[in-house]
């Protein structure tokens, strides 16, 4: 299936601003919303094409690569946009205008006319990943984010020094337009200045008018101890700024525990095997068994059977909820069978083997038998 050009979709020229992109887009999203257009489907695609075009050209750097490849960048391109429930996140503050247009009417509510419009900046996810042994203690991280910032060229505000302020020609400064709609007539913050009631006469050249900025940000992020793999932990304020005073989003870090070469993990709890020789799981004596921090010694009484479970108390992981509470560290103990021996040690134990009367010919008694004998 062809494409559609992303301008041609939008109506505007490959060379317009910013701002014109914006208003073009919101014109179309409220045109064709599908809350406007109960069933009709022409409406829903034209709304998603409209949304997936704005999210290409709205974003300075999906934009530039569209001007240079259009289309054609693939699988890795502009097919990652993922439908239109994520154009409400990805463009909140756009959308956030439609639906207030929508659903709650004017911008009266909404303080003072012409005042800033603010609105909070988007939450963010991203996923880290961390070893066993981190869980135990925690970990600092340094993670290197991308996000938006506010300009500091014009403080947020999407004014190039010196503009000037001029009273919106579209609202004559109310922030507000009347639009009829059939038998009604609607009030809708007005396209033009977005509700501010004046707009600057030169934008910002660092931000478009955006008032903020694409930005990779280090962060040092404190990973507590306890966390299990995909658990999300919330860094506040840590997302993308808002818009004029709006605050910051939230970051979501997705924790990701690496697999352990020894220990298996169930929640707060870690699962080793170890090998004992025969004699000491017959005799009786002590082991070493490696844990996360320094070994520990493990007491094995006179004839443990093979694949018998040793329980280490507290030195598991610490719990998710209360990171003060360890768990316990299981561990199944199997009899090692030496590879290699020499023909003394051979001689030994066919000996043994003997006084125990387990030489026996083929015969005599079946391994089926055998299991039936210890029934
Ligand atoms: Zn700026
Ligand atoms: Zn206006």
């Amino acid at each position: 299936m062809t494409k559609r050009d992303y301008y041609e979709i939008l109506g505007v020229s490959k060379t317009a601003a910013a701002e014109e992109v914006k208003k073009s887009y919101r014109r179309l999203a409220m045109q064709h919303h599908p809350d406007r257009n109960p069933g009709d489907k022409t409406a829903e695609t034209k709304f998603k094409e409209a949304s997936e075009a704005y999210a290409v050209l709205s974003d300075g750097e999906k934009r530039a690569q569209y001007d240079q490849f259009g289309h054609s960048l693939g699988g890795r391109g502009f097919q990652g946009f993922e439908g239109f429930e994520d154009s409400f996140r990805g463009f909140g503050d756009v959308f956030g205008d439609i639906f207030e247009d929508f659903f709650g009417g004017s911008s009266s509510g909404r303080g003072s006319r012409g005042g800033s419009r603010s609105r909070r900046g988007s939450d963010l996810e991203m996923g880290v990943e961390i070893e066993l042994e981190d869980v135990l203690n925690g970990k600092k991280v340094t993670l290197e984010i991308p996000r938006r910032e506010t300009c500091s060229d014009c403080d947020g505000g999407g004014s190039a020094p010196g503009a000037k302020k001029q009273t919106c020609s579209m609202c004559a400064g109310r922030g507000e337009v009347r639009v009829s709609q059939g038998f009604f007539t609607l009030r809708q913050t007005c396209t033009q200045c977005q509700g501010e009631g004046s707009m600057t006469d030169k934008q910002c050249p660092k931000c478009q008018g955006q008032g903020r900025v694409r930005k990779t940000r280090k962060l040092e992020i404190q990973i507590p101890p306890g966390m299990e793999s995909q658990s999300r932990l919330k860094v506040t304020g840590e997302g993308e700024a808002g818009m004029r005073d709006g605050g910051r989003g939230d970051l979501y870090l997705v924790v990701m525990v690496k697999d352990h070469a020894l220990f298996e993990r169930r929640e707060s709890d870690l699962y080793i095997e170890v090998l004992a020789p025969f004699t000491t799981l017959a005799l009786g004596g002590k082991i070493s068994v490696p844990t996360l921090e320094e070994e520990e010694t493990l007491e094995i009484p006179p004839s443990t059977p093979s694949a018998k479970i040793f329980k280490i108390s507290g030195l598991g992981l610490p719990m998710m909820r209360n990171p003060k509470i360890r768990g316990e560290i299981y561990v199944r103990v199997d009899v090692e069978v030496p590879k290699k021996m020499t023909p003394e040690e051979k001689e030994l134990l066919k000996e043994l083997a003997k006084l125990r009367g387990e030489i026996t010919p083929q015969k005599k008694k079946g391994i089926f038998d055998r299991i039936k004998g210890n029934l």
